[in-house]
């Protein structure tokens, strides 16, 4: 195939046979989240580019180099989505959600686009579930996000692989306090520090905590700490949220290096990573972001939230083996029907069935095909039970009843008593 009508290198097709895990996934992130009475919100895909530039900041690695911007044909300079919180943003403004202190758990779900260098576990458009929740500015909010995550991963058979790593960056104050000693600190080992790191510097100083640079590294060792600047409300806030993890049982790591890649957080970030996929380790991130919808031009609005990459919390779930066994079967009973007389009785059975078991997975035979050949597909399909119409059966006005994983011996059913035969033998999810 000509490379022009190839998918864009790290756009990826999700194929028939990985989407019932993605379906698993999403369903089972889906059902907790109203559970804990969160409510679904969706954007649009793109947004204009100044949004990202105010929200995410200038200087940070996806404004910088990572977004798809474009001009459209009005000459407005748009972009793809790069994550969904500016947009969410954006959008509780813009509809006047958050007035008056309502309010709003959120969350969506959806593709995001960075130009980032493909490899296992990123790419350049992937998926997230993301969540965020205005106007609470307590640390029991950011306590409640970190247990639903729990409980997810404890759901998905994963928690034993995953760990959580949790920082304050403190108010702006003392986050700005902070950064002026910490600014302080690496302009006297200016010479020390790798070139990026040398340019954050400037820019965004805190970026330099997360370099991977060695000599860099080893110049931290000895900066001033975080954890030492933090005011009253941030270190109360931070002691609050142990407190609520420590109630419920949720180990931690404190990892005074975690500052997020996104400007607009404040007091708490963390994220679960995972030893179990290589160097793209994170599989879920976030923290509270109190400055961001002022910043935005709306009222002070406390925020919180996070966001979760699908591809690599469905690569885990391969790499450790927590597939469910009933997502791989995606038929319970396949319909053969032989001779046009019984694919219309077939058909018209088909549907009688169906609706009185509507969850029932009723695959019918089409393009018609000898004994053998409907029988090899009705095997292929995974089906537990093929349903036969003959001859035989239409003179008898019943169906041949055909378990196809070893459950007994075929039996012949009156069309009548076939639902509720069928009830009795295929649990419906
Ligand atoms: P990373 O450090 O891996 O680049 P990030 O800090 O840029 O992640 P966030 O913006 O916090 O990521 O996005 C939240 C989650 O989305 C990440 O923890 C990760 O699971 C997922 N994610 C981010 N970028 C990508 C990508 N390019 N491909 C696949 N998943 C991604
Ligand atoms: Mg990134």
């Amino acid at each position: 195939m000509s490379k022009s009508l190839q998918a864009i290198r790290g756009m990826n097709d999700i194929l028939p046979e990985q989407t019932p895990l993605w379906r698993y996934f999403e369903g089972t992130v889906a059902r907790l989240l109203d559970n804990y009475g969160y409510k679904q919100i969706r954007m649009p895909i793109v947004e204009f580019t100044e949004l990202f530039k105010r929200s995410i900041g200038e200087v940070t690695d996806i404004v910088e180099k990572e977004m798809y911007t474009f001009e459209d044909r009005n000459g407005d300079s748009l972009t793809l989505r790069p994550e969904g919180t500016a947009a969410c943003v954006r959008a509780v403004l813009e509809h006047g959600i958050t007035g008056g202190g309502q309010v709003q758990k959120l969350w969506y779900i959806g593709p995001m686009f960075r130009h980032e260098r493909p490899q296992k576990g990123r790419y350049r458009q992937f998926h997230q579930i993301g969540l965020e929740v205005f106007n609470l500015d307590g640390p029991d909010i950011d306590a409640e996000l970190i247990i639903m995550t729990w409980r997810l991963w404890g759901e998905l058979g994963i928690r034993d692989a995953v760990k959580l790593e949790l920082n304050s960056l403190g108010t702006s104050e003392s986050r700005g306090r902070y950064r002026e000693a910490l600014v302080e600190y690496l302009s006297a080992h200016h010479d020390k520090l790798d070139e990026d790191s040398q340019r954050r510097l400037k820019t965004n100083p805190l970026r330099v905590l997360d370099t991977k640079n060695a000599d860099t590294q080893a110049v931290l060792v000895d900066a001033p700490k975080m954890a030492d600047y933090l005011d009253d409300e941030s270190r109360a806030h931070f002691e609050g949220l142990k407190a609520r993890l420590d109630a419920v049982g949720i180990p931690y790591v404190l990892n005074p290096k975690l500052v997020r890649g996104l400007d607009y957080y404040s007091k708490t970030v963390f994220e679960w990573v995972t030893d179990k996929l290589g160097a793209q380790g994170t599989v879920c991130a976030g923290g509270r972001y109190d400055g961001l919808v002022e910043q935005m031009g709306g009222k002070p609005t406390p925020g919180v939230g996070f966001a979760m990459g699908i591809e690599r919390l469905v690569l885990m779930l391969e790499t450790l083996e927590q597939i469910p066994q009933e997502i791989s079967r995606q038929v319970d009973v396949y319909l053969c029907a032989f001779g046009e007389e019984a694919e219309l009785a077939g058909l018209a059975l088909a549907e009688r069935v169906r609706d009185e078991l509507p969850n029932l997975r009723l695959q019918v035979n089409a393009g018609a095909g000898s004994f053998k050949s409907q029988f090899k597909k009705a095997d292929k399909s995974g089906a537990l039970y093929a349903l036969i119409l003959g001859d035989d059966e239409m003179a008898q006005q019943v169906v041949g009843f055909k378990p196809l994983r070893g459950q007994g011996e075929q039996q012949s059913i009156a069309w009548d008593a076939l639902a509720a035969h069928l009830a009795t033998c295929v649990v419906q999810g």
